[in-house]
């Protein structure tokens, strides 16, 4: 049933020597890239003949095998803790945090944002450079001045980036301040972005499609792997539903599922997930039991005037208070 699998080879090892002895068996191998920190990698495509793990085991050189049983075998095989500008986030780690507002509206109001979000322990200063909104009239963000903005601000103030690259001509721009390279739900199907952002070879922060099923999800992320992205963090916003209540579905099940079941780090971002500020630290603490790595909030110094997504962001005592009464906090 599988497509690929993976040989991770040893410290040192002569992975062309491995290569050929793997070609002798009759299999498909190709060489995955190198990433850092990562061990030299081989894959073995899909139909290939005598796939026996015993005897590749037994090539010189060849540290472990991976299981055949899966479509996306490089995110699988991506660590439990991924290290993203000198920051852990994933099992056994403290809570990650990433807040900021919808978009990024001013270099003083973003420098100010910083500075508070630091003290209250925030790892993250998020916020939209590049805005992907329903209306063609709605605001669309600052762009590169607000990529700047914000990498100012997070530097003052000892925070990392995390911001969305929309199109595929913005993904330099945004590489060159992001720590992590935000992909939007409405861009988790569209492929050429993905690729566009994983050769920028940093790492990912790829959100749900609304509509997306988890193993759409996964092979998306493993689309930025292939292209070179570093790592790719998953992040469940909600997905539509039939009701209509709240603004979209927060699919706690689909975190814990990642989380207990394939070992990945998820961010939950509730305020996307819910629409509603009311709701954003209640379903915060609920996807921090079903096992989020972090959690991804809108907040605004002034909610009733922000740009974008004001109905769903948080007061900025709010936010202090959830981070502080978080686990960790
Ligand atoms: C955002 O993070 O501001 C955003 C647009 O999110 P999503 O892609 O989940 O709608
Ligand atoms: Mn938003």
């Amino acid at each position: 049933m599988s497509m690929f699998s993976i040989v991770t080879l040893r410290e040192g090892a002569n992975a062309e020597r491995v290569r050929r002895s793997l070609a002798g068996l009759g299999l498909w191998v190709s060489a995955l890239d190198a990433r850092d920190g990562r061990p030299p990698q081989l894959l073995i495509h899909e139909h290939s003949a005598l796939w026996d793990p015993d005897r590749l085991m037994a090539i010189e050189g060849v540290a472990a095998v991976a299981r055949p049983d899966s479509p996306h075998p490089r995110l699988d095989s991506q660590p439990a803790v991924l290290e993203i500008a000198g920051h852990r986030v994933g099992r056994g780690e403290p809570l990650t945090w990433m807040a900021g507002p919808c978009s990024v509206e001013s270099e003083a109001r973003i420098d100010a944002l910083a500075e508070r979000l630091a003290r209250w322990g925030v790892h993250f200063l998020r916020g939209g450079a590049y805005k992907p909104r329903t209306s063609p009239y709605a605001f669309s963000g600052h762009g590169r001045e607000a990529l700047r903005w914000m990498r100012q601000a997070a530097d003052r103030h000892g925070l990392k980036v995390v911001t969305e690259a929309m199109d595929t001509e913005e993904v330099g721009v945004v590489a060159e301040v992001a720590d992590i390279i935000q992909v939007g739900s409405r861009n988790m199907h569209n492929y050429s972005l993905l690729r566009a952002v994983g050769r920028a070879g940093r790492p990912v922060l790829l959100k749900r499609g609304m509509a997306a099923t988890v193993e759409e999800w996964l092979l998306s992320a493993e689309h930025c792997l292939v292209a070179g992205a570093s790592s790719v963090l998953l992040c469940e916003r909600g997905i539509r539903g039939f009701d209509t209540s709240t603004r979209n579905v927060l699919d706690l099940g689909a975190v814990a599922l990642l989380a207990h079941a394939h070992g990945l780090p998820v961010i939950v971002d509730p305020s996307h997930g819910t629409g509603r500020r009311d709701l954003v630290a209640p379903l915060a603490r609920a996807a921090i039991a079903a096992g989020a790595a972090g959690i991804l909030v809108e907040t605004h110094d002034d909610p009733g005037g922000a740009l974008s997504d004001g109905p769903q962001a948080l007061p900025l005592d709010d936010l202090r208070e959830l981070v502080a009464g978080a686990p960790g906090g």
